[in-house]
């Protein structure tokens, strides 16, 4: 954890260097306001959230005086405003002794198919049972890639003829986790993105199929760090399209923008649960607000 930190702390220090650095300017006149604003922006905060930081930090330092400890109000206010109350916790199990099943959604190249090996690798870690469906049928590499990861972490890997229907490799999957007695079957899904209408079908069929064996405890929609705004408009879509329970937010490592965790949180009214932090097995972290912010922070 304290690796994944230190990576975490590389790539997003610009932000909270640069804002810690315009907070402890003499004078904070307009333009280092402004400059403030524009910090956040370019992080991908996004113009609501960076509006009511700004606004927050101005009162503040205000009535609060000279002799406030800026960075002890940025924490406090860069924490209240990535909202720690939310539940991150993921939920892996089912009920009725039947395992929970865990669908993996998102577009092609976000990271599904790596996360979904990850975090057969967390769950293995914590004895728990694993088993994995390969339904993105549509990418052949998906299927040959999630096989590899399987082995890599010791998960069995559930998958259909090249070109079959992903609800039913979804079935099977949960099918055989089912007769196997895991605690969770985790899903990666197709992620062409279509119009909402399709996706909406692709993925409600799956859910539907899948429901008829065993509880679907978590839709987790993975979006890719680095795509910023862009992101944000293909996840409102899957948002629309399924009842999304989680964010998983890859690529942080290589991204100098991890505002967009607050930004995608605002947006989608959902909470950021794991970040992926690098292209490894042990590159994937439970989101935490305060240490993200401590990692911002330096
Ligand atoms: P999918 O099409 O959504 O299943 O995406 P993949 O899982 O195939 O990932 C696409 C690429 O992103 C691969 O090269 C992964 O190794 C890489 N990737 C995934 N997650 C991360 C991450 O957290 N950090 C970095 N640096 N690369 C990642």
């Amino acid at each position: 954890l304290q690796r994944l930190r230190q990576r975490l702390a590389r790539s997003q220090g610009g932000l909270g260097q640069g804002l810690l650095a315009l907070l402890s300017r003499d004078r904070l006149d307009e333009d280092t306001w402004e400059d403030i604003e524009d910090t956040l922006l370019t992080a991908d905060v996004g113009v609501a959230p960076t509006q009511e930081l700004v606004g927050r930090l101005r009162t503040r330092l205000r009535v609060e005086g000279g002799d406030t400890d800026a960075r002890q109000v940025l924490r406090e206010e860069l924490v209240a405003l990535v909202d720690p109350e939310m539940d991150r916790r993921l939920q892996v199990t089912g009920t009725d002794g039947r395992p929970g099943v865990v669908l993996v959604v998102g577009v092609n190249g976000a990271g599904k198919t790596t996360t979904v090996g990850k975090i057969g690798r967390i769950l293995v870690a914590e004895d728990h049972r694993a088993v994995m469906g390969a339904a993105d049928t549509f990418r052949a590499a998906a299927v040959e890639q999630l096989a590899t990861w399987g082995e890599r972490v010791g998960v069995d890997v559930v998958r259909g003829p090249e070109g079959s229907d992903p609800a039913s490799v979804a079935f099977e999957a949960v099918k055989h986790g089912l007769e196997a007695g895991v605690d969770t079957v985790l899903v990666d899904t197709a992620g062409r993105l279509q119009n909402k209408q399709g996706l909406m079908d692709e993925l409600g069929k799956v859910k539907r199929v899948v429901e008829k064996l065993a509880p679907v405890t978590e839709v987790l929609l993975v979006l890719d760090a680095t795509t910023g705004q862009n992101g944000m408009v293909q996840a409102r879509v899957f948002r629309e399209a399924v009842d999304v329970t989680g964010i998983v937010l890859t690529k942080l490592d290589g991204s100098a923008k991890g505002g967009i965790v607050v930004a995608v949180q605002r947006e989608l009214g959902v909470p950021v649960k794991l970040v992926g932090l690098g292209e490894g097995p042990d590159d994937l972290a439970p989101f935490d607000a305060e240490a993200f912010v401590d990692a911002l922070l330096g």
